[in-house]
C-alpha cells in the first residue's frame, strides 16, 4: 500500500480546498433546482464524473484526485453533487455494455444532472435473490411493453431514467431470461409512489409499470444478457471507494467528542465517565480501520486494481461499523441527539419535507447500508464463497429431510 502524497497531489488539495471555500454556497439548498445548479458547478469546475473517460464528458483524473475531493467535500461540509446512482453506476456500465448512440444520447446528461436516474432492480419478491425478478419486456416488433412493479427505488420519486431488469425469456433458466433496458420514467405507463421511511424521508419508491414502452434502441447488450449486466452494475456499486465516507464519521466523531465535553449528567461533563470515555476510545480505534481500509482500496485503484468480490468485505464492513457508530453515539448523547445535526449528509435530494440529519436520523438511517447492494448477509455468502473458496451456502429450504 503507498501512502504518500505526491507533490501534484499535494498542489490539487491546495487547489480544491481553495476553490471550495470560495464557491460552497452559504445556505442550504433546500429544491431540487437548487441542488441541480451545485451540481452543475461541481461538475463545471471539475470536481464531479471525475474517473469517467474524457470522451464522455468525465475528467479522467485518478482515484487519488476523487478521494481528495471527496475528503475535502466532507471537510467543509460542501453538500454533495446529486445522480449518484447515475454517476457511480448506472453511467459506467452504459459505458461497459451500452452502443454508440446510447453513450452520445445519455452520457452527458447525466454528468451534468440534467436527467436523473434510477435503478429498476428490486421486486417486492426479488431482492437477495434478485434473480427471480417477474417484471415482463415483450417484443411488439416495433418496441417492448413492460409490465410489472419495482421497489425500493432510490430517487424514484426525482428520476427522469431508469436502468431497469425485466424477464424477456420464461423458458429458461431463471439467469439466464433477464434483459436490461433503460427506461423513460416521464411515460403514462409508469408511476412512481413514494415510500415513507422511519426517518421521515422520502427517498425511495415504488414504481409500477403498466403497458410502459421501452424502445428497441434503449436495449443494453444483447436480448438475455440482463443477468451479466447487473453484475457490472453491482461491481460499481459495492467496489465504491469509501474514504469521503470516513471523513464524514470522522466529522461526526469529533462533534461527539466536544459534545461529551460539553454535555452535563449529574452536574459533570459526559466525558468525566469512564464508560463514555471506553466508548468513545472503542469508536476511534474502529474508525482508524477504517481509514486504513479505505486508504487500501484507494491504493489498489490507483494501481488499476478493481476490487472485485472483495469489494463485498469493505461494503459489508463499513456498513456494520456506521451502525455501530450512531448506535453508541444515541448512548452517549442520549435525548441531544435528537437536536444535534451530525456530520453524515445524505446523497439523493429528499422531496418529502423531512428534517436533516441530527444523530438520531443518522442512527435510523445506518440500517440502510446494512440492506442496500447487498445485505450483510449475503455479502458473507459472497465473501465465503467467492474471496475464501468456501463450499457454496445450502439453501435450508433445500436441505433434503
Ligand atoms: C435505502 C435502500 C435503497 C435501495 N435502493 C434501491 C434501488 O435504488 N434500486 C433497487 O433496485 N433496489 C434498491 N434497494 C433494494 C435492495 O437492493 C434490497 O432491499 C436488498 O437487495 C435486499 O432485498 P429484500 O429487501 O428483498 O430482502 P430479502 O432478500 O427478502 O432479505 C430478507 C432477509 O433475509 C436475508 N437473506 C436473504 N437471502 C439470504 C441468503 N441467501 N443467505 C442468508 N441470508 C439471506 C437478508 O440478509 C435479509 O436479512 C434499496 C434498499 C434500501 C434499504
Amino acid at each position: 500500500m503507498d501512502l504518500n502524497y505526491s507533490p501534484e497531489d499535494v498542489a490539487f488539495r491546495e487547489k480544491t480546498r481553495r476553490w471550495l471555500e470560495e464557491n460552497v454556497p452559504r445556505q442550504d439548498l433546500k429544491t431540487l433546482d437548487e441542488r441541480k445548479a451545485w451540481h452543475r458547478t461541481l461538475y463545471e469546475a471539475g470536481y464531479v464524473g471525475m474517473l469517467w473517460p474524457k470522451e464522455y464528458g468525465g475528467w479522467g483524473a485518478t482515484p487519488m484526485q476523487q478521494a481528495i475531493v471527496q475528503d475535502e467535500m466532507a471537510r467543509i461540509g460542501a453538500p454533495p453533487p446529486i445522480n449518484g446512482l447515475g454517476i457511480g453506476f448506472i453511467g459506467p456500465t452504459i459505458i461497459v455494455h451500452g452502443t454508440d448512440q446510447q453513450k452520445q444520447r445519455y452520457l452527458r446528461k447525466m454528468l451534468t444532472a440534467e436527467e436523473i436516474w434510477c435503478q429498476l432492480y428490486s421486486e417486492p419478491n426479488a431482492g437477495s435473490d434478485l434473480a427471480s425478478l417477474k417484471t415482463r419486456a415483450e417484443d411488439t416488433g416495433d418496441h417492448f411493453v413492460v409490465n410489472g412493479q419495482k421497489i425500493w427505488t432510490s430517487s424514484g420519486p426525482i428520476a427522469d431514467w431508469g436502468i431497469l431488469l425485466c424477464r424477456t425469456d420464461l423458458k429458461v433458466p431463471k439467469h439466464k431470461g433477464i434483459s436490461c433496458f433503460l427506461l423513460n420514467m416521464r411515460q403514462p405507463g409508469v408511476e412512481v409512489r413514494p415510500l415513507k421511511q422511519i426517518t421521515g424521508l422520502s427517498l425511495f419508491s415504488e414504481v409500477f409499470m403498466t403497458n410502459a414502452r421501452a424502445e428497441k434502441d434503449d436495449l443494453i447488450g444483447r436480448l438475455s444478457q440482463g443477468w451479466e449486466i447487473a453484475q457490472t452494475t453491482l461491481g460499481y456499486e459495492r467496489g465504491a471507494n469509501s474514504l469521503g465516507r470516513v471523513t464524514r464519521y470522522a466529522i461526526s466523531y469529533h462533534q461527539l467528542v466536544h459534545a461529551a465535553k460539553e454535555l452535563k449528567r449529574g452536574g459533570r461533563p459526559l466525558i468525566d465517565d469512564p464508560v463514555v470515555r471506553a466508548r468513545l476510545g472503542k469508536m476511534y480505534a474502529e474508525l482508524e480501520v477504517q481509514r486504513y481500509a479505505g486508504l487500501r482500496v484507494l491504493s489498489g485503484l490507483n494501481k488499476g486494481e478493481t476490487p472485485g468480490a472483495a469489494s463485498s468485505i469493505t461494503k459489508l464492513s463499513y456498513t456494520e461499523f456506521e451502525k455501530r457508530f450512531y448506535e453508541t453515539a444515541l448512548e452517549i448523547l442520549g435525548p441531544w441527539g435528537q437536536q444535534m445535526v451530525a456530520g453524515e449528509d445524505f446523497e439523493e435530494v429528499d422531496t418529502s419535507s423531512g428534517e436533516p440529519g441530527t444523530f438520531a436520523t443518522a442512527f435510523l438511517w445506518s440500517r440502510a447500508g446494512t440492506i442496500y447492494s447487498g445485505s450483510s448477509e449475503v455479502q458473507k455468502n459472497i465473501i465465503g464463497e467467492r474471496v475464501l473458496g468456501l463450499p457454496k451456502e445450502v439453501r435450508a429450504d433445500r436441505i433434503a429431510r
